[in-house]
């Protein structure tokens, strides 16, 4: 199966832009010198991705991202035998890639991905820090600058797809959310190149659009939608037309909900 791995290098690229909220970056750090596996938890969007690009980029450390989905194995992170040239060749995946170069793991929505992934992600998460290779024989022991990151996301998960607690107590665990208005407004107006005072008022928009949630909407408008929003206005669409494109549309196929929000789009344009 085709992963969505994606491996960079830093020294080849500029820093992501990463607007810091707390001290997630210095927490970060610590665990990655002190070897610590990390858990991210927040809801989509709001900035978990760009932070671990950020800090492997701050690390010079190469960074190996996996969307996860219900179909992924253990020998999808770890590799597997394939057929090449008529020879049958071992070929690594992420996790194994970034345990022999030394790189940071980045698991995106660990909880979708199949059962026996953690039993892969558990002896690299103690201290022993060891990722058996059953079909190659080997035992990697990761070097000290290897890092796995693994992301959930708390709100939609049923009981079924949570983190176990023998999982989720191997990890450094830091909660993201939203940021704060002002923090948020500096971010759309940097990621879209729309003046502030209008990515303000786009901000202030998704404070009541995200007071709906829970009621008929599982999940609140995202900042990355926001910052969609602001790219499609900044890119000359009309604002309510990029709005229901962005903060709509995205967010429900229920008539009802949609004309709430809509309400609260033209009370705010
Ligand atoms: P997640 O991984 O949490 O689903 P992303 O990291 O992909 O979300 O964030 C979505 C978008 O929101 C980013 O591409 C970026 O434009 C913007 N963003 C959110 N938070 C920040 C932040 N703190 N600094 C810079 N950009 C941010």
């Amino acid at each position: 199966m085709p992963l969505s791995s994606v491996a960079t290098s830093a020294s080849e690229r500029e820093l992501p832009f990463y607007q810091r909220i707390g001290n997630e970056c210095g927490m970060f750090e610590q665990a990655f010198r002190q070897r610590l596996p990390l858990l991210l938890k927040g809801p989509t969007g709001c900035g978990k991705t760009r932070f671990v690009s950020h800090m492997a980029a701050r690390l010079g450390r190469p960074l190996f991202t996996v969307s996860c989905h219900d179909d992924l194995t253990a020998a999808d992170l770890t590799g597997r035998y394939l057929l090449q040239g008529g020879e049958t060749r071992w070929v690594d995946g992420p996790l194994t890639r970034a345990v022999r170069e030394g790189g940071i793991c980045y698991l995106d929505e660990v909880v979708e991905a199949r059962k026996d992934v953690t039993v892969v992600l558990h002896p690299l998460t103690d201290d022993r820090r060891l990722l058996p290779l059953e079909r190659t024989g080997e035992l990697l022991e990761a070097p000290d600058d290897f890092m796995l990151v693994v992301s959930y996301n708390p709100g939609y998960q049923h009981i079924l797809k949570s983190l176990k607690p023998s999982t989720r107590q191997r990890f450094v665990a830091l909660s993201f959310d939203f940021p704060p208005p002002a923090t948020e407004r500096d971010i759309v107006a940097r990621e879209s190149g729309l003046p502030a005072e209008q990515c303000a008022a786009l901000v202030n928009l998704a404070a009541s659009l995200r007071a709906m949630k829970g009621q008929d909407l599982e999940e609140g408008v995202s900042t990355r939608l926001l910052v969609y929003c602001a790219t499609l206005i900044s890119a000359g669409m009309p604002i309510l037309e990029a709005a229901r494109a962005t903060l709509v549309e995205p967010l429900s196929d229920d008539a009802d909900v949609q004309e709430g929000l809509m309400e609260a789009i033209h009370a705010t344009f």
